[in-house]
């Protein structure tokens, strides 16, 4: 039976590099067999000015029915003054929360032809390939109570719980070990164990769940020594776990050691194995509408979909070596230009992954 894809553009840049990924996905239809039903429907911003919600009842009901959400991006200034429930990035909170997405997968690869995008020496960065996984729908960010009061003085206060269940890291810190196993067999749980009891609790959790695993060698490091570690040392790193608002800030981190956020795809997983796939990046209103975004991240977003919901790793392995030997073509989006490559625009940079992949 045919598999179901939703495709949700969003704003900004999103439609630019979504129509990219359409063309790939038309691409594999009709020349490789891959047999899928694409939808396509609104969320963010977008969706907000058609039916004054981020996350329309529809849009939602066809992201459950589908075996796959491929995202593009959400957000931008237009809608910055809206209530907060109303904004665009609420549509894809919702979504990650509606569909159960707990583990978020975000691949730090730096591709050798990009060593000089890195702000970091190449020594250091070249060869990375590191994976974390983030937990998406627990900690801090959901949990309650929330808000800010005032004071009998007067003076407002701001509170926020850090909140996980046993069952929350045990899932999430499975997920890792299982990912581990595919890789070099290394996974490090980051927490703040030393200061936040709720952490303590996620590294007894991670503990207990890596006796299963006796293969995958199991460390713990603090979050504060987790950063310095990423910009220090980075290429020590093969998978590593930790909790939603630790893995946002690492992960962005990890994220700009190689160089440029338009070129990292993510995933986020359910029980199930179904995933919403998106670029790791915004909707860059900087540069929205004028044809220069890099379409790689989503272009790899279409291969890490092949490979965790599609059951299709030999098409996710095409997918990047085709991206591979459009790199070593020396075709760059203005993101990742430098000397004596060639300039290219979204659409360029999209029809060149496709003859690529036609070889
Ligand atoms: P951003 O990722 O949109 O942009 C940061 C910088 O990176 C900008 O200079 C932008 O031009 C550049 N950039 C991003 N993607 C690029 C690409 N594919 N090719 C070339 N350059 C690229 O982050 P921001 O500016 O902080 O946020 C803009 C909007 O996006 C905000 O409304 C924010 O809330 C939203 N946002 C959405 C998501 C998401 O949809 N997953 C993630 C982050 C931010």
């Amino acid at each position: 039976m045919s598999k179901k894809i939703l495709v949700l553009p969003g704003d900004g840049i999103g439609q630019e590099i979504i129509a990219e990924a359409m063309k790939m996905i038309g691409c594999l239809q009709n020349e490789f067999e891959l047999d899928v039903v694409v939808d396509e429907a609104l969320v963010g911003g977008s969706a907000y000015d058609a039916v004054g919600s981020p996350l329309p009842e529809t849009t939602l009901d066809l992201a459950r029915e589908a075996d796959a959400v491929l995202l593009g991006a959400v957000g931008g200034t237009k809608w910055e003054s809206l209530d907060i429930s109303l904004r665009p990035e609420k549509g894809l909170l919702g979504l990650r929360k509606e569909l159960g997405l707990f583990a978020n997968l975000r691949p730090a690869i730096l591709y050798p032809q990009l060593a000089d995008a890195s702000t970091l020496k190449p020594e250091v960065v070249s060869g990375l390939d590191m994976m974390i996984v983030r937990e998406l729908t627990g900690g801090i960010y959901f949990g309650q109570p929330r808000g800010v009061k005032e004071l009998e003085s007067g003076e407002k206060e701001g509170f926020n719980t850090l909140v996980y269940r046993e069952s929350e890291v045990d899932r999430i810190v499975r997920v890792a070990m299982d990912i581990a196993m595919k890789r070099g067999k290394r996974l490090c749980s980051v927490d703040k164990a030393n200061v936040l009891e709720c952490t303590e609790m996620w590294r007894n959790v991670a503990i207990e769940a890596g006796k299963d695993y006796p293969e995958v060698e199991l460390s713990h490091m603090y979050v504060d020594n987790a950063a310095m570690q990423l910009v220090r040392a980075p290429k020590q790193f093969d998978v590593m776990v930790t909790t939603n608002m630790f893995g946002d800030i690492l992960s962005d981190c990890a994220a700009m050691l190689t160089g440029s956020i338009g070129m990292l795809p993510s995933a986020s997983l359910d029980e199930n194995g179904k995933g919403m796939y998106e670029p790791i990046h915004g909707s860059a209103p900087d540069i929205a509408g004028k044809g220069v975004a890099n379409p790689l991240a989503t272009i790899l977003s279409v291969a890490m979909m092949l490979r965790y919901s599609l059951d299709n790793a030999g098409m996710a392995d095409k997918i990047e070596q085709a991206v591979d030997q459009v790199l070593d073509q020396g075709l760059r989006t203005p993101d990742i230009m430098s000397d004596g490559c060639k300039e290219v625009g979204t659409e360029e940079m999209g029809d060149a992954v496709i003859a690529a992949l036609m070889g």
